[in-house]
């Protein structure tokens, strides 16, 4: 019986070659003290032979290695296949409109090195391109890997995207971005396959790929960023949409009474958490000082900080403020758990890291104390395994998935 905490199963039937490969290879991935073909066999239901041969061609291309011998004492001793961590590697770029996010994963999914930059202020799509590039080979240099072995480059960007096309639409927070061809443009700057992915879609992806059991197949994931989204995951698999832009929980209305949004609405929750609220309000309660003059991306990102801090210290009127924010995200997340029936909830994005521990502290409370909660289970609410990087750790982590599958894998397994 296939339920959940049992491994995707293969067919031999069908003989889906590049699908029994990825069946395998998120086996090994899931084991990362490595497993024996016998065990692959038996966690996949697919035959020896299979899995003999889809191994055979995953050693040849590097993707992973034989790591020593298992003897149970009975039968003949087991040769222990892992994932080969120097083998691959992939880079994931997360764009957020205050700041740029650059990771380089190995094929464990492990960090190797992590950096960021600010986003140039102008927000000129072909600045923002120029500084990926530049970034980027600035990592691969610094890393000492062989740059044949980069399988490509994953974007995070705010959506809505065009994922077929790779192209960005029009971000509401990306002023000037109209229809950018980002994946092609960088592909041509950089030479690397390059793939697009909207920002909650990606860092749903890479707390998946950092949860090796069954405690997390499905979870809904809250993105604080500059703006805000979910991403939601059903059965271990990642919902996007027919038009992959799933996951815009920005005006669930949240605050009737709140401020207009642009939508026409009152009170709707990217609006009433959005950093540069929470850092307007501060500055008309007394908070931080007015800085008498327009508030650019850096100075709100500056100024979160502080208010966040001015918490911790104990300014009530900051707690006030960060305590709004917990009761509007517990809000918009019963809204979504009844309609889904999730009992996991996981809080991350570039924003999160600063309030963190207030809001792991209130919403539990909040959510399942709530009388609109119709879910029959407690809801658990936990932070991100992966922290602010998420979204670009995601982006790197599909370009794994997408290297490793039969399309793009024929393109170094020959
Ligand atoms: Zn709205």
């Amino acid at each position: 019986m296939q339920g959940k905490g049992i491994m995707r199963r293969g067919s031999n039937l069908h003989a889906l070659g590049g699908f029994n490969q990825t069946v395998v290879l998120d086996t090994i991935r899931r084991t990362p003290e490595g497993l024996s073909r016998v065990e692959i066999a038996e966690q996949t239901g697919l035959s020896a032979q299979t899995v003999s041969n889809v191994s055979r061609r995953l050693l040849d291309a590097g993707v992973i290695r034989e790591a020593g011998i298992r003897n149970l004492g009975v039968g003949k001793p087991r040769t222990i296949l892992q994932l080969d961590p120097s083998g691959h590697y992939s880079i994931g770029v997360h764009i957020d409109p205050a700041v740029l996010t650059f990771v380089l994963l190995n094929i464990e999914g492990e960090i190797l090195t992590h950096t960021t930059r600010r986003t140039p202020s102008a927000a000129d799509p072909g600045a923002v391109i120029s500084l990926m590039r530049d970034s980027i080979e600035e990592i691969i240099l610094s890393s000492g890997i062989d740059r044949e072995r980069v399988l490509g480059v994953g974007i995070a960007s705010p959506g809505p995207i065009d994922m077929a096309r790779g192209v960005v639409m029009d971000p509401p927070l990306l002023t000037s971005w109209h229809g950018v061809a980002l994946r092609d443009e960088l592909e041509t700057a950089t030479g690397l396959f390059v793939l697009l992915e909207k920002d909650v879609t990606a860092a749903a992806v890479g707390e998946l790929w950092k949860s090796t059991g069954s405690d997390r197949d499905d979870f809904l994931y809250f993105y604080y960023g500059t703006g805000v989204g979910v991403g939601l995951v059903l059965d271990r698999e990642v919902v996007r949409g027919p038009t992959s832009n799933a996951g815009d929980a920005g005006h669930i209305v949240v605050d009737p009474t709140g401020p207009v949004c642009r939508c026409g609405r009152r009170g709707c929750l990217g609006d009433a958490i959005s950093p540069v609220t929470i850092v307007r309000s501060a500055i008309d309660r007394g908070v931080i000082e007015d800085p008498g003059a327009e508030l650019d991306t850096a100075f709100i990102d500056e100024a979160f900080s502080r208010v966040a801090l001015l918490a911790r210290g104990g300014d009530d009127r900051a707690l006030g403020l960060i305590d709004n924010i917990a009761r509007d995200v517990a809000e918009a997340i019963v809204t979504i758990v009844n309609l889904l029936d999730l009992d996991q909830v996981v809080l991350g994005g570039p924003y999160w890291g600063r309030v963190s521990d207030f809001l792991l502290a209130r919403m539990p409370e909040l959510i399942n104390g709530s009388a609109a909660l119709a879910t029959l289970r407690r809801v658990s609410v936990t932070g991100s395994r992966i922290g602010d990087d998420g979204a670009a750790v995601g982006a790197a982590c599909l370009v794994l998935d997408a290297t490793l599958t039969p399309r793009s894998a024929t393109l170094f397994i020959s």
